[in-house]
C-alpha cells in the first residue's frame, strides 16, 4: 500500500524553477495514478536569490522545513565564486544532514546517443571529505594549500552503501583511487573499501587508478557496475559518465544519509537559459524517480522511469539537447500524461 510523505521542494534559481515545475507535474501525475500515494509538497527558498535577502543561500526557515520532511527535491542553484561568498547550498545541506554518499546512476537510454547501448553503472562518491572538505589556506602570497581529509570511518560508511547497492545490481564494485601517489589518504580509502568487501562475499571487487578509470569509462563503460570513489575523483568521473550516456540533461543524483536524503539533477543553474523554457527537465524528473525509490515507492519510481523511456522512444517531445524543439514544460506534461496512460 503506497504511503504518505512530506517532501521539501527547493526550486533554486537560474533554470531551477523551470525544471522543478515540470517535475512537480510528473509527481502530481504519479500521485493521481497510484491510488493511496500522498505527497505533501512543501516549497522553500534557497539559492543565489536568498543571499541578498537573508545573507545566506539556505535560510534557517528552509533548514527547519527540511527537518520536518521525509526527503528533499532540490533544483540547481548558482554558487558565487568570489572569496567570502557562502558555500554552495548543496554542500551546506549535505553537511547539515550528514548526506555522506552521492549516488549517480548512468544508464544508456533508448533513442539517446550513448557510447554503447549497454551502459548501466552507478558512481558512489564520498560526499563529506576528500579534497572538497573545504579547508584551504594561502600560506604566503602565491602559495596555497588545500586539505584532503580521508578517514577510515567515512570511507567504510560510503563503501557499505556501495556494496549494498551492488548486491541489488550486477554484484561488482570497483574501487577508484590513486594510491601510488596519495599513499596515505588513498591508502586509507582503499583499505576501508577492501575491508568492507569481506562482508559481501557475493560481490566481486577490483581497483582502478583514477586516471585509468577516466580512460576506461570511454573504452569499456559497459564492464562496470558500482564505482566507489573519494569526493573529487567521484565528482569528475560522474560528469564524464553522464556525458557518455547522453549528457547533463539526463543525469540525476541522490545525496544519501542515514536519516535523510536530497535528490537533484547533476547539472547546474545554466543561467544563460534561465526563463527560456528550453532546457531538459528529465534530469530532475529522474532525480524524483530516485526519491520515490528511496521512500520505498518502487511502483511509483518504475512508473516515472517507464514514462521517461516511452517519451524518449517516441521521440516526438524532446528538448534541444536531444535534437528536438520542445519546451521544458512540454516535456514535463508529456511524461505526466504518459504516466496516466501507463496506469490506466
Ligand atoms: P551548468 O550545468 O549550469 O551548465 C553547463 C551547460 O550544460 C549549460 O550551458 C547547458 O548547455 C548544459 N545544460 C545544463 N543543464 C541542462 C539541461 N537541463 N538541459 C540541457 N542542457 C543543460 O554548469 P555551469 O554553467 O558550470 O554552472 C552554472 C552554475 O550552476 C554555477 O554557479 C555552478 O556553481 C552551479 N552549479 C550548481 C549545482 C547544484 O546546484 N547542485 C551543480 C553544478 C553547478
Amino acid at each position: 500500500m503506497p504511503g504518505s510523505y512530506s517532501i521539501a521542494v527547493l526550486p533554486g534559481d537560474g533554470i531551477g524553477p523551470e525544471v522543478v515545475e515540470a517535475t512537480v507535474k510528473v509527481l502530481e501525475a504519479v500521485q493521481e495514478a497510484s491510488r493511496g500515494l500522498r505527497l505533501k509538497l512543501r516549497f522553500g527558498e534557497a539559492g543565489y536569490n536568498c543571499i541578498e535577502k537573508y545573507g545566506t543561500n539556505v535560510p534557517k526557515e528552509t533548514l527547519e522545513m527540511l527537518r520536518e520532511t521525509d526527503a528533499c527535491l532540490k533544483g540547481p542553484m548558482t554558487t558565487p565564486e568570489k572569496p567570502g561568498a557562502p558555500p554552495s547550498a548543496a554542500v551546506t545541506i549535505r553537511k547539515m544532514f550528514g548526506l555522506y554518499a552521492n549516488v549517480r546512476p548512468c544508464k544508456s537510454l533508448p533513442s539517446v546517443q550513448s557510447l554503447s547501448p549497454n551502459i548501466d553503472l552507478v558512481i558512489v562518491r564520498e560526499n563529506t571529505e576528500g579534497l572538497y572538505f573545504g579547508e584551504e589556506f594561502e600560506v604566503s602570497p602565491g602559495k596555497g594549500i588545500a586539505i584532503r581529509l580521508v578517514t577510515q570511518a567515512a570511507s567504510e560508511r560510503v563503501a557499505r552503501l556501495a556494496f549494498e547497492l551492488a548486491v541489488k545490481r550486477k554484484r561488482h564494485v570497483t574501487c577508484v583511487h590513486k594510491r601510488n601517489i596519495l599513499r596515505i589518504t588513498d591508502g586509507i580509502f582503499r583499505e576501508a573499501v577492501f575491508k568492507v568487501a569481506e562482508n559481501y562475499p557475493s560481490v566481486s571487487v577490483d581497483e582502478v587508478h583514477v586516471d585509468a578509470m577516466a580512460m576506461r569509462l570511454i573504452k569499456e563503460p559497459e564492464r562496470f557496475d558500482v564505482i566507489v570513489a573519494t569526493n573529487m575523483f567521484g565528482d569528475i568521473l560522474s560528469d564524464e559518465a553522464a556525458q557518455i550516456v547522453g549528457g547533463l540533461g539526463l543525469a540525476a543524483g541522490a545525496n544519501i544519509g542515514d536519516d535523510y536524503a536530497m535528490f537533484e539533477p547533476v547539472h547546474g543553474s545554466a543561467p544563460k537559459y534561465a526563463g527560456k523554457n528550453k532546457v531538459n527537465p528529465m534530469a530532475t524528473i529522474l532525480a524524483a524517480k530516485m526519491m520515490m525509490e528511496y521512500l520505498g515507492e518502487t511502483e511509483a519510481a518504475e512508473m516515472i522511469q517507464q514514462a521517461v523511456i516511452e517519451v524518449l522512444k517516441e521521440g516526438k517531445v524532446r528538448t534541444y539537447d536531444l535534437g528536438g524543439k520542445s519546451t521544458t514544460q512540454e516535456v514535463g506534461e508529456e511524461i505526466a500524461s504518459k504516466i496516466m496512460e501507463i496506469s490506466s
